[in-house]
């Protein structure tokens, strides 16, 4: 997504056929991007550093009033959020960010404040049900029964889709806290606060960090660390892959967004401990399941459109 406001054409052909209008915000823990879209074309879209509630959700609201009062009342507006978030709507948390560790935002009331300032129809759901969301109506997974996309970046996060729908059930899946097999001789620490060494505390950009001792950004792909995570990493897809049977798992987030080597290393390993159980899955045929998103950096933003759509 570009940053600051203006036409983004890279929308084009990506959307649905028709001219409606519709807004969304993806909100992440350190950036929300709001976005107005009509039929295939991003009219215009934003980003924001996500700071306190208040400040945040009231900058967001401002820029929709502006671009409201330019293109006009979109029919409805779609908000992706990190999570954990209320998705019952017979609860009093539908619509909140709940049990956040970050400052400020837990028990934040999403859905609420924007109705009240728009009283718009609002499509709600995760930040990753809605990318696994839009790469299912525009992207990589189209035509999949089962799919789940994951995002490996300050947290890991995973959304799936059955049918067409995000599965919810007593909340949504939480992928990203998968407790998985380690490689012998590891005893790095983790850095979840809740579970220590899960997948998020073992994978995620700040747990590459500590365990490389440099930034996420900064490890070379030959550094040892890659081939403790590409074995963790397809534990969890080796689970995934018995538990929910998905015809892709798209693996998005700034981790993997330049590291396809890695992500063949993760194919190789997941291939090692299926086994060759799951009939006709090998390697090979994990190149065709284990991918990146087709919507690349914009399935986030596009999620929140396509939680937009099913609102109305
Ligand atoms: P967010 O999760 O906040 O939406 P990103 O998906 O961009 O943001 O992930 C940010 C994390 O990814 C940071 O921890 C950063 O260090 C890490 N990161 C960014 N680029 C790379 C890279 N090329 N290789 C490994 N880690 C990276
Ligand atoms: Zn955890």
């Amino acid at each position: 997504m570009p940053g600051g406001t203006g036409a983004a054409g890279g929308g084009a052909g990506l959307l649905s056929e028709d001219d409606r209008l519709f807004a969304g915000i993806e909100l992440g823990g350190t950036k929300a991007i709001a976005l107005i879209v009509r039929g295939r074309r991003i009219l215009a879209s934003a980003r924001f550093p996500t700071g306190q509630p208040e400040q945040t959700l009231g900058v967001i609201g401002d820029r929709l009033e502006a671009w409201q009062a330019e293109h006009g009342r979109p029919e409805a507006l779609g908000i992706a959020s990190f999570g954990p978030v209320g998705l019952d709507r017979s609860r009093a948390d539908y619509g909140h960010i709940t049990s956040t560790p970050k400052p400020g935002w837990q028990g934040t009331d999403l859905v609420g404040h924007f109705r009240k300032r728009f009283g718009l129809p609002i499509g709600f759901d995760t930040d990753v049900a809605g990318a696994a969301l839009a790469e299912h109506r525009w992207g990589a997974a189209r035509g999949c029964d089962v799919a789940i996309y994951i995002t490996i970046g300050t947290g890991i996060g995973g959304g799936v889709i059955v049918n067409g729908e995000p599965l919810h059930g007593l909340i949504h899946p939480e992928l990203g806290h998968l407790r998985v097999r380690r490689t012998a001789g590891d005893d790095f620490a983790g850095v979840c606060p809740f579970h220590g060494d899960c997948l998020e505390g073992l994978a995620s950009g700040p747990a590459l960090g500590a365990r490389a001792g440099m930034d996420g950004a900064a490890i070379p792909d030959d550094h040892p660390v890659w081939d403790r995570v590409a074995a963790e990493l397809a534990e969890a897809m080796a689970m995934l892959m018995l538990t929910l049977s998905p015809r892709r798992i798209l693996i998005g987030g700034g981790v993997f967004q330049h590291r396809q080597g890695v992500l063949a290393r993760v194919r190789a390993r997941t291939a090692e401990r299926l086994n060759g159980y799951v009939a006709g899955v090998g390697e090979a045929e994990l190149a065709g399941i284990i991918m990146p998103p087709a919507l690349g950096d914009r399935a986030g933003p596009l999620g929140a459109i396509a939680l937009a759509y099913r609102s109305s």
